[in-house]
């Protein structure tokens, strides 16, 4: 396997900034990654572990090794009349292992359609769309300990998986494993979640859709709305929607009787924070070569020659004027990686 050094990462990552890694390695076996991880050259350095890079904002060079693991197997574990279990390793593509499973009418996984990344990746950041996370059918997470090259799994609720959020971001874990595949649980004859407010406008002529026009119509929605990394760079959306506690959140609906709210928990309820940003007269402004995607206010964008600070900077002032109009802090939902 080769180990390139000051590797350019422009083409690694989807926001597109001019970065370099000191070293990068894209291991293309489990035993690959291994060896490259015991290596005694590479053993004491910091160590980034990417997908597609779709979900990361660098602000400068990496100094140190960036790994791409991109061993790309899906196998059938177990399969009876009702449900199929499968394992995809960590560089599937994460929309080929859609299509695979819609293609075989395996549901559970069409709401999540069109999403950019890895198998890999798809459990840490615990990966959702319209109706739909990836927890729902997470059957378990093998990865290796980057400390002590041994290897690990997780169980679904070892995962503890929350809202763009596991324990992969968190304690023990966070930079010290490398994810190498995930077990999925899928469904033979599911019901396809078709509630959400997007999805089910796009379905409203087909009642009862199958899995692949579920599939379709999630496309079609994601095209209008998201913009295409390789005309605009942008890491999906920026922020998190954020929580507030029930009475802020009629008190905010009282005031402004268009805004929608979802569920979060008994005592929460999500506000929508595409809405917040629109509100404050952010919605398709640009800022230098930065700015805020007008069809969705989440997704800021390099319109090309942008840098991570440039983002950064950009979010602050999101950040800001949010607070300062709603008291409310929104939490970025893009991986910082220094
Ligand atoms: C246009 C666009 C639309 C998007 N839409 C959605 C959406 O609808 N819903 C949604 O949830 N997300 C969305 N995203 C965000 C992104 O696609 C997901 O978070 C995706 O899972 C990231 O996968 P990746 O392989 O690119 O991960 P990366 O960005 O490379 O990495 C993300 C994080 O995972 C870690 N990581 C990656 N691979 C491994 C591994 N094998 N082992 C351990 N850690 C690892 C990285 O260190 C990093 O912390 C969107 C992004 C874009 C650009």
């Amino acid at each position: 396997m080769q180990i390139h050094r000051d590797y350019p990462l422009k083409a690694h990552h989807t926001f597109g900034f001019d970065v370099k890694a000191r070293y990068y390695a894209a291991p293309d076996t489990p035993e690959a990654l291994h060896a490259l991880l015991a290596d005694p050259l590479y053993r004491k350095l910091p160590k980034l572990i990417i997908g597609g890079g779709s979900n990361l904002l660098f602000r400068a060079d990496y100094e140190g090794l960036v790994i791409q693991p991109r061993f790309h197997a899906i196998d059938i574990v177990d399969e009876d009349d009702d449900s199929v279990t499968l394992c995809a390793d960590a560089g599937v593509v994460w929309d080929e292992f859609v299509d695979y499973c819609v293609q075989h009418g395996w549901g559970g996984v069409e709401n999540l359609s069109g999403i950019p990344g890895t198998a890999g990746a798809a459990p840490v950041q615990n990966i959702g769309a319209y109706g739909v996370e990836v927890k729902d059918v997470i059957y378990g997470v093998e990865a290796l300990r980057i400390d002590s090259l041994q290897p690990v799994f997780f169980t679904r609720e070892a995962c503890m998986f929350g809202y763009r959020d596991s324990i992969f971001k968190h304690t023990a874990w966070k930079n010290n494993i490398v994810i190498t595949r995930a077990t999925f649980k899928l469904w033979k004859n599911s019901q396809p979640v078709t509630h959400y407010g997007a999805l089910s406008a796009a379905l409203h002529d087909c009642p009862t859709p199958t899995l692949a026009q579920v599939r379709q119509a999630v496309l079609a929605v994601r095209r209008q709305k998201l913009p295409d990394p390789a005309v605009a760079g942008n890491a999906g959306s920026f922020f998190k929607n954020p929580a507030v506690p029930c009475a802020k959140a009629h008190a905010l609906a009282a005031a402004y009787p268009a805004l929608t709210l979802y569920p979060a928990n008994g005592e929460e309820v999500k506000v929508p924070a595409a809405w917040l940003i629109e509100q404050c007269g952010w919605k398709g402004k640009r800022v230098g070569q930065v700015g805020v995607h007008a069809p969705q206010p989440l997704v800021l964008v390099n319109y090309g020659g942008g840098t991570g600070n440039d983002v950064m900077q950009l979010a602050a002032d999101i950040q800001q004027s949010v607070a300062a109009k709603f008291g409310i802090a929104l939490e970025m939902e893009a991986n910082v990686v220094n």
